[in-house]
Order: C-alpha cells, then sequence, then structure tokens
C-alpha cells in the first residue's frame, strides 16, 4: 500500500482562510477584531521564530496581535503582573505565553493566572478538565490540529484503535481526550510502556509524540493504518524529521503526516481558531 500523504500546510491554510472570513464578517457586523496577546521571555531562538510565525499568522487572518518581548532576567511577580493585565485588557481576546520559561519562572503558576477563557493555548486546568469531561471550550492547539486534520480528509475515528505514544500535557495527553472524545478506543504509550511495537501494531490510528527522531519503526505499523507523526525533531544536517520512520511507515499506512508540513502548520491554525472563539466566547 502506498500511502496518501496528508497535507496540512494546505489544511491549515483553508482554517486560516475561514478565521480571516469570520473576522471580516464580524467587523461587517461592528463586532471587535479578535485579538491575541503573545508573551516571549528571553532570547531562545527557536521561540523567537514560532512567535513570529504566530504574528505572521494572525495578520493574514486579519487579527489584532500585541507583542511583550521581555529580557530573560524578568522575574515572574513582574510576569504574573503581565499576564493581570492582559486578562483585564478588553482588547485582548487571547493570550499565549510561549514555552519553555526561564528557569526561575515556574511555568505553571504562569499558565493558571491566565484566565480561562483567554487561554487560546488550552493548557489551563480548567480547559483540560473541561475535554476531559466531555465539554471542550479551549481545546489544546496539536492535538485540535490533529483533530482538525482528520476530519478534513473524513477519517473515521468512531469505534478505531487509537495508540498515541507519548503522554505529556502538551499533545499526548489532550490527545488521548481528544480521541476518546471522538469515539476512539484509546492506548496511551510513555517511557513505561511494555511492547511498544505490540501496542502500535494494534491500532488503526497511531499518533506519535515523543521528540525523538525515527523512533516508531515502519515495521509497527499496521497495513492500512493512519499514522499522524507530531515529532519534530531537528537533525545534526538541520534538516526537521518526525518521530516516525517515514518512508517504511508510509508503505504500510493507508495516509500519514510528513514532517514539516503535517501537523506542524495545524497548531498555528488551531490557535487562530481559538482566539476566534475566545473573543465569541466574551461577545
Ligand atoms: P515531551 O518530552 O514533553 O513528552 C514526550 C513523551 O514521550 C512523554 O510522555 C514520554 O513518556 C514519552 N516517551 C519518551 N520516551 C519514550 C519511550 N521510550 N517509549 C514511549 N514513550 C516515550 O514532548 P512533547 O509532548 O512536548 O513533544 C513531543 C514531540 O512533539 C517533540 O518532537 C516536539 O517537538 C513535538 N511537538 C510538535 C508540535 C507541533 O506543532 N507539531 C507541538 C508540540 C510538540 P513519559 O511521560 O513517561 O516521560
Amino acid at each position: 500500500m502506498t500511502a496518501q500523504i496528508i497535507n496540512g500546510k494546505q489544511v491549515s491554510e483553508k482554517c486560516i482562510a475561514r478565521v480571516a472570513e469570520q473576522v471580516a464578517q464580524r467587523k461587517a457586523a461592528g463586532l471587535r477584531v479578535p485579538g491575541l496577546a503573545v508573551v516571549l521571555v528571553g532570547d531562545d531562538p527557536a521561540s523567537a521564530v514560532y512567535v513570529r510565525n504566530k504574528q505572521a499568522a494572525c495578520d493574514k487572518a486579519a487579527l489584532k496581535s500585541f507583542s511583550h518581548i521581555l529580557p530573560a532576567a524578568t522575574g515572574e511577580a513582574e510576569l504574573l503582573d503581565l499576564i493581570d493585565r492582559l486578562n483585564a485588557d478588553p482588547e485582548v481576546d487571547g493570550i499565549l505565553v510561549q514555552l519553555p520559561l526561564p528557569k526561575h519562572i515556574n511555568s505553571q503558576s504562569v499558565l493558571e493566572r491566565i484566565h480561562p477563557q483567554k487561554d487560546v493555548d488550552g493548557f489551563h486546568p480548567y480547559n483540560m478538565g473541561r475535554l476531559a469531561q466531555k465539554m471542550p471550550l479551549l481545546r489544546p492547539c496539536t492535538p485540535k490540529g490533529v483533530m482538525t486534520l482528520l476530519a478534513e480528509y473524513q477519517i473515521d475515528i468512531r469505534g478505531k484503535k487509537v495508540c498515541i505514544v507519548g503522554a505529556s500535557n502538551i499533545v499526548g495527553r489532550p490527545q488521548a481526550l481528544e480521541m476518546l472524545l471522538a469515539g476512539g478506543t484509546v492506548t496511551v504509550c510513555h517511557s513505561a510502556t511494555q511492547n511498544l511495537a505490540a501496542e502500535v501494531a494494534a491500532a488503526d490510528i497511531v499518533v506519535a509524540a515523543v521528540g525523538k527522531p525515527d523512533f516508531v519503526k515502519g515495521a509497527w505499523i499496521k497495513e492500512g493504518a493512519v499514522v499522524i507523526d507530531v515529532g519534530i525533531n531537528r537533525l545534526a544536517d538541520g534538516k526537521l524529521c518526525g518521530d516516525v520512520e517515514f518512508d517504511a511507515a508510509a508503505a504500510r499506512a493507508s495516509a500519514i503526516t510528513p514532517v514539516p508540513g503535517g501537523v506542524g502548520p495545524m497548531t498555528i491554525a488551531s490557535l487562530l481558531e481559538n482566539t476566534l472563539q475566545a473573543a465569541q466566547l466574551r461577545d
């Protein structure tokens, strides 16, 4: 079997265009243009690129964006004060704090300070809890992006065996909750999982979010399974690769996401959708 390549770039552009259209409709109806505040602390070059990409995407969707670039030495109290101001700012619908934060700042305290209705990353325990209780509000961006991709490609989840490799708060765990909500029979694997190959081989849909290049072997994939590779790993030669052995997996799968150009662009599309949704929550 030769897998269909799932084109995340194309789907994300479609999502961004949909957001832009709804923003235009809001404007025409005299409603506020949604605003996203992006907070970056320190000078991590990868984070700076992510923040620039997010602002560029906001421009494409005609959303307002406000950036707050703070020095690495910023104290936790100062950052919490900024979050309080953004929580109270009527022009700001969504607040995104770029992770990782410098070590002297407790990331959890900062994420929990964001008002849940402005938590466009969906990491606040309130939003994760709502997803766990089958009443999602603002949903974590990367897992939501995966669900959008599957929906666009009309890949059914109900009744399917889903194996998620990785159990982080950002990807694996919320992805498991999304798949469960969509009617999948979900297995979540992590570093203590015994016989990972057998867990993956039993799945109709595999989502890999581990952070190790080529970690999920193509030979593990069930013939005809759908493979979603969330991993983004930079190799020594500067190239990006996913967590799945792409060529070997593509030879067995019915559909697969490439890296780059698969899940990555969907994360930003979900962020814009969440910002629009956050504005709607406050209308
Ligand atoms: P984390 O490091 O936070 O989590 C990795 C997960 O993999 C953990 O749950 C860990 O298990 C599990 N794991 C580690 N080793 C093994 C093993 N040997 N067998 C099975 N499971 C294992 O990473 P993230 O979730 O933040 O990110 C994962 C990948 O996704 C990275 O490459 C990251 O760059 C990428 N990413 C991509 C995004 C996108 O937009 N496409 C967005 C976010 C992340 P345990 O819980 O036991 O430690």
